[in-house]
């Protein structure tokens, strides 16, 4: 037995010596000391041996299974170090390979189109605003003179979240808000998302961007409206361009206009941009309501003042000669590297 053991111990040592990876030294492991290994083999026929020599034997087969396993472990710890070592080969990392490109992406016609409002009315001294996209009944409808029987209030055009707050459906509300706090005077620029109950084609969708303006001081006229924004119109698309404001109705302005620039593809002569007619309709307008004034706390006899709405997505589009509204909300990457 004594001959077993030792043959067993150098059989394990030159096995485990060649095994080269952590594999094989596992299998080199389990074929001596697992279950059905060559040395557990061994210590099964301890009972076959003779009752005072079994400590002798013990103690032997314990030697035996220690130095397998110190031999098991040193070589286990240098073939992780060797494995160590070539994986941190593989990863050296080449610093003359060509740098990833990093995407970066851009503005959206959108914003570029609304930073250049922004630009041209804080240039004459507008603040820009911000008000809630859910918003009291009472200030997207009721403080515009908007009264519980008009038919923009019907459901079929408005988002309602209850009976008394709806996703607004215009950015005038915060002009409601602003002229309450009567802090006077007031220009003021609100851009912001709104909401409509609208089927989604070329030219609507349920939720799109307003522009609104306010101007309220003493001794404001018609024709500061009709100066601000010819004055807006040459900025936005070039100092040829030439307005023309048509009588039109707004609740919360009286004399309400929309405003109409000359078609800046054509100069006006018609094209097929302008349908033929040289003009392009951009923006409503009118003097504030003096309800309005009074249902915010402003005295209309000694202010007056202006407002007007542009779409956002409408000046987008003429900006860049754009034919379908949707195309700025597909996100679609081809489509918007192009601004
Ligand atoms: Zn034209």
């Amino acid at each position: 037995m004594r001959e077993q053991l030792k043959a067993i111990r150098e059989e394990a040592i030159k096995q485990i010596q060649d095994s080269g990876n952590l594999d094989k030294l596992n299998d080199v492991r389990v074929a001596f000391l697992g279950k059905k290994g060559q040395l557990t083999a061994v210590l099964k026929g301890m009972k076959d041996v003779a009752q005072e020599e079994r400590p002798v034997v013990g103690q032997l087969v314990n030697d035996t299974r220690a130095s397998i396993e110190k031999a098991l472990e040193e070589t286990k710890k240098k073939l992780e170090e060797k494995a160590r070592e070539e994986q941190m080969k593989r990863e050296v990392i080449d610093v003359t390979l060509p740098a990833k490109k990093i995407n970066m992406g851009h503005r959206h016609p959108n914003n570029i189109a609304l930073e250049e409002v922004e630009r041209i009315f804080v240039g004459m001294g507008y603040e820009i605003m911000d008000g809630p996209e859910v918003e009291y009944d009472l200030y997207n409808f009721e403080k515009l003179n908007i009264p519980a029987n008009h038919p923009a209030k019907d459901e079929q055009d408005t988002f309602y979240i209850n009976k008394d707050i709806v996703l607004r459906t215009q950015t005038s509300p915060v002009q409601a808000r602003v002229m309450e706090q009567g802090k006077l005077p007031i220009r003021m620029l609100s851009p912001g998302r709104v909401y409509r109950s609208d089927e989604v084609d070329a030219t609507h969708s349920p939720s799109f961007h307003q522009i609104e303006g306010l101007v309220v001081d003493k001794g404001i006229t018609f024709a500061d409206l009709k100066g601000t924004l010819a004055e807006f119109a040459k900025e936005l698309f070039g100092p040829e361009t030439k307005t023309k404001f048509r009588p039109h109705h707004f609740p919360f302005t009286e004399p309400s206009a929309e405003m109409d620039v000359t078609c800046f593809k054509c100069g006006g002569t018609g094209c097929r941009f302008c349908k033929g007619s040289g003009w392009i309709e951009i923006l409503g307008c009118g003097m504030v309501h003096p309800h309005v004034f009074e249902m915010c706390g402003i005295d209309p006899e000694e202010y007056t003042g202006f407002a007007f709405g542009v779409g956002l997505e409408r000046i987008a589009l003429l900006k860049y000669e754009i034919d379908d509204m949707r195309l700025l909300y597909e996100n679609d990457i081809r489509f918007l590297k192009q601004f």
